[in-house]
């Protein structure tokens, strides 16, 4: 470039410079400064501390995970449950997308993906001959036992616990996954346990398990309840509330999608997981037991927690099946 050539280029670049210095972004539209903050979901509820609460475990019963004994060999995978399915050639598995590590939708591919997928995928394995004979359908947390009785679903593989209350509506497999309640705080929040909640705005999902345990034990804490886990992960990170409390696996899924959170505190409850099944489809819970023995015993389960939840620690191998009959 010669040097009028240079003097020219050089006052271009001021003039822009100069240019930039006036320049005033325009507004972006919707935002108000005025404004307190985002909105929450159009479902989330305010419940104040001290609202009296339901019992969480229900009434008693002697041991609510105690399934019925799986069917001895594959042949013997019959019955008008399991006809129903093979005639329709799919398996209907009610379960949620913002579950992650459990259930969720990979952004790359789109599809659903998570330890309760493939749990279920084994499920359709033995029943159909191909675990991707699959229908997904989409339940909230407070959905599932409706979603059974109704029948607009086969089984329910969404990180439920197995408590009497639930057995009175629905059944259970054997237990496939022990969690157990914990809680999820920003890193600097000084949350270290159950105690610190007393007057602290806590997190929870409606129609769960972990909402009447935080009610029961921690009454003191103000409650928002929402659909999913995902909103409570928003609701803390814009400042809405100071806490999240449920299963440590969910939690654990939780604090991979954000790096500021941690999950604190002992455990404050057993959650024990079953794959729920409608009342009187005995044939169905005896099939899926056979599938979860034979993922207990032949390493699939252990390849499935090391897919999806060595975050969580070391596997601790499967749980072990207790039988009522
Ligand atoms: N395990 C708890 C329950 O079954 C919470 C799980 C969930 O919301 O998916 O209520």
């Amino acid at each position: 470039m010669n040097r009028r050539g240079f003097a020219a280029g050089t006052l271009i670049v001021l003039a822009l410079l100069v240019g930039c210095g006036n320049y005033e972004p325009p507004p972006v539209p919707g935002t108000d400064s005025t404004s307190f903050g985002p909105p929450l979901p159009p479902d989330a509820t305010a419940i104040p501390a001290g609202v009296p609460t339901t019992d969480a475990a229900g009434p008693n019963c002697d041991d609510p995970t105690a399934s019925l004994r799986p069917v001895p060999n594959p042949e013997d995978r019959v019955g008008p449950t399991i006809d129903a399915i093979r005639a329709r050639g799919r398996l209907l598995v009610g379960l949620d997308t913002g579950s992650n590590l459990f259930s969720f939708r990979d952004p790359q591919t789109g599809t659903i993906q998570g330890f309760d997928v493939d749990i279920a995928r084994e499920i359709a394995r033995d029943l159909l001959g191909d675990p991707n004979l699959i229908e997904f359908r989409m339940l909230g947390s407070a959905e599932r036992e409706k979603a059974l009785q109704d029948n607009t679903v086969d089984i329910v593989a969404k990180t439920m616990t197995i408590t009497c209350a639930r057995r009175q509506k629905i059944d259970f497999s054997s237990v496939y996954f022990e969690a157990s309640q914990r809680i999820l705080a920003l890193d600097d929040s000084g949350i270290a346990g159950i105690a610190d909640l007393a007057g602290r705005r806590v997190c929870v999902v409606n129609g769960t398990t972990s909402m009447q345990h935080i009610q029961q034990i921690q009454p003191a804490a103000d409650l928002l309840t929402v659909t999913n886990w995902a909103d409570c992960l928003l609701a803390l990170q814009q400042g809405q509330v100071d806490a999240i409390s449920t299963d440590d696996s969910i939690l654990a899924g939780l604090a991979v999608q954000d790096p500021y959170t941690r999950v604190v505190g002992d455990p404050i409850s057993a959650e024990p997981y079953g794959i729920g099944i409608a009342q009187n489809k005995t044939d169905l819970v005896r099939s899926v037991n056979a599938t979860l023995d034979r993922i207990r015993a032949d390493g699939t389960w252990i390849s499935l927690y090391d897919r999806w939840l060595t975050v969580l620690g070391p596997s601790p191998g499967p749980p072990a099946p207790t039988y009522q009959d």
